[in-house]
């Protein structure tokens, strides 16, 4: 992961920009008067799912947190991305370390991918691998399901990845440090998996960042995962994010399961905007990269004591990390995998009609209990008060403080009384995380691999030049990717550019540089980008704009707005010169 990456990942968009502006919530986006010209009614708008800003009034502009920076403070990307990684708490490295840093990340990664495809084309067809197919098989995962998620096999051997791995010129302290690798305490090194079943863990844009692996038969324990790496820390990792994320956003919803097999079963069947924790505990890790899709989280884990105990931990999160979290009770005994297999509408319903966690969490502590007992009212209040006095939203509160009312008799001013004494302020959160602060994710979001192309075009290949620097810079939504692309347009030879550009940015392009790009037609695929971008852009500009006087009743949306006809035939030529290019 980069600085720049990282700083992403730690900070949300709506918290940088309330620094500035008070934003009020509406809908599934927040807005507020326009920071940067003068307005009446509000026209500066913040998307938490895509983690950008738009001013829909005279500016009529828009980006991420640092083009926000950017633009507020007056400054430049190295600056903002300095200011920001302060508050996210990133530290910069400095120039001789950071390479040397992202260089071994690099090379676990390619590490990590090699073996996920080693894995894979040995689950296909080794003959070694039958008991493994048939397992997967016996478990109803079909062929596309395996292909999807990469499944694979590592061989009955102590070194068959080191060799295969080897002979690819990975290093073996290389593939230690990627977890790949066991290290004796005689030094000697040694595939870590051997005969199971493998399922490689991947990050938002597709890496593999590190790999769980099952066991064939009854021993303990079932699964192994890599260990923490560089690159893989599992509290911070989701299980088919990279398959779930387009999904989550669509939908705006993100299921949370347990485990591989229940991610897996439910996106084969259709089911895509599902991830698995791997692991009963849900971490605020995880929670905090899936709010920056959407923050409606389902949590749909097993119906037993762990599972339940996991959900009410999450209580907490809704507060700290202001998610909207929601539990889906599954039938005694069984797991997402069991319900989906048997019977996907069941499965839909149960989704549908998943519960507030803390109407949860009020049914499970109440339920073993005899409310007409003055001892049993007792208990229910040490556990309970405490989840609703941290309640934020003044509806919500008032709502869980008379329904705890209700349930125990004491008036809900009572409550309120009790709720404030310090023994209460005092007490360690619901046995949940401690609250702040929030810990990084570790899914780099927004990256545009349709920009970082079109970059690597421009920047690999000189005769593109001229058309590259009629090229608007609005089309790059990306900072980074729109200071590299300033910083191309501005300098007369790409050889000159690196000393140019700040060291914060080196490295992003020294990634574009080290592309691989089959070097023909060259002009064709430029002209192919430069018009999927002028697409996407004109694209998003109608999408937010609907929007907008969708959530603006009393602004005149029944004849159509000039801004919005220009958009329109604009798009419509981007069609009919994709139709002739086609
Ligand atoms: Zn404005």
């Amino acid at each position: 992961m980069t600085v720049i990456d990282d700083v992403k990942a730690r900070l949300d968009i709506v918290d940088v920009i309330s620094q500035y502006v008070p934003l009020a919530k509406s809908g599934r986006t927040f807005r507020a008067l326009c920071p940067f010209h003068s307005e009446k009614s509000p026209s500066f708008y913040v998307y938490p799912e895509t983690q950008s800003w738009h001013c829909f009034g005279a500016c009529s502009t828009g980006g991420d947190a640092f083009a926000f920076v950017m633009k507020k403070e007056g400054i430049d990307f190295p600056e903002a991305l300095r200011r920001l990684a302060d508050r996210a708490g990133v530290v910069i490295p400095v120039s001789g370390e950071r390479d040397g840093e992202r260089e071994a990340r690099h090379r676990i990664y390619q590490a990590n991918d090699a073996a996920a495809a080693y894995f894979h084309a040995l689950l296909l067809s080794s003959p070694a691998a039958e008991r493994a197919r048939a397992y997967l098989t016996k478990r109803g995962l079909n062929a596309a399901a395996l292909d999807a998620f990469q499944l694979g096999y590592a061989l009955e051997s102590y070194d068959t990845l080191k060799k295969t791995l080897g002979e690819r010129s990975f290093t073996e302290e290389e593939l230690v440090t990627a977890g790949l690798l066991n290290l004796s305490e005689e030094g000697r090194r040694y595939d870590r998996w051997r005969n199971k079943v493998i399922f490689p863990i991947k990050d938002e844009r597709g890496r593999t960042c590190g790999f769980g692996a099952r066991v064939l038969d009854d021993s303990l324990p079932k699964y192994i995962n890599s260990p923490q790496t560089p690159v893989f820390d599992k509290s911070g990792s989701l299980y088919g994010v990279n398959l779930a994320a387009a999904a989550i956003r669509k939908q705006d919803a993100a299921v949370i399961v347990e485990g591989y097999m229940d991610a897996i079963t439910a996106h084969q069947g259709g089911f895509a905007n599902v991830v698995a924790s791997m692991g009963t505990s849900i971490t605020d890790k995880q929670i905090n990269a899936l709010k920056k899709m959407s923050r409606n989280l389902v949590l749909a884990l097993d119906s037993d004591s762990a599972g339940a105990e996991a959900m009410l931990r999450c209580v907490g999160y809704e507060n700290t990390l202001e998610a909207e979290i929601r539990v889906v009770i599954l039938p005694e005994g069984k797991d997402p995998d069991d319900v989906i297999k048997a019977d996907p509408k069941q499965w839909e319903a149960l989704v549908a009609g998943a519960r507030p966690v803390l109407d949860y969490a009020f049914e499970t502590v109440t339920g073993g209990l005899d409310l007409t007992k003055a001892r049993d009212k007792s208990r229910a209040l040490e556990r309970l008060l405490p989840l609703s006095a941290e309640i934020k939203d003044i509806a919500r509160r008032a709502h869980y403080f008379q329904k705890l009312a209700r349930l125990t008799g004491v008036s809900d001013s009572e409550l309120e009384a009790a709720a404030r004494k310090p023994r209460l302020a005092a007490r360690p959160r619901a046995a949940a995380e401690p609250a702040a602060p929030v810990k990084p994710a570790l899914n780099p979001l927004l990256a545009s691999p349709l920009e970082e192309y079109t970059l690597a075009l421009l920047l690999r290949h000189d005769e593109l030049s001229e058309a590259g620097r009629v090229l608007p810079a609005e089309y790059f939504e990306n900072s980074e990717n729109r200071a590299v692309f300033l910083a191309w347009r501005e300098c007369a030879d790409s050889a000159s550019l690196r000393d140019r550009l700040d060291e914060s940015l080196r490295e992003l392009l020294d990634g574009l540089l080290a592309r691989d790009i089959v070097a023909s037609k060259i002009e064709a695929k430029y002209a192919d980008c430069a018009l999927r971008l002028k697409e996407r852009h004109l694209k998003t500009l109608a999408r937010r704009r609907e929007a907008f006087f969708a959530l603006e009743p009393e602004k005149p949306a029944a004849a159509p707005q000039p801004e919005d006809i220009a958009i329109k035939n604009e798009l419509r030529k981007v069609f009919n010169q994709k139709a002739r290019r086609a």
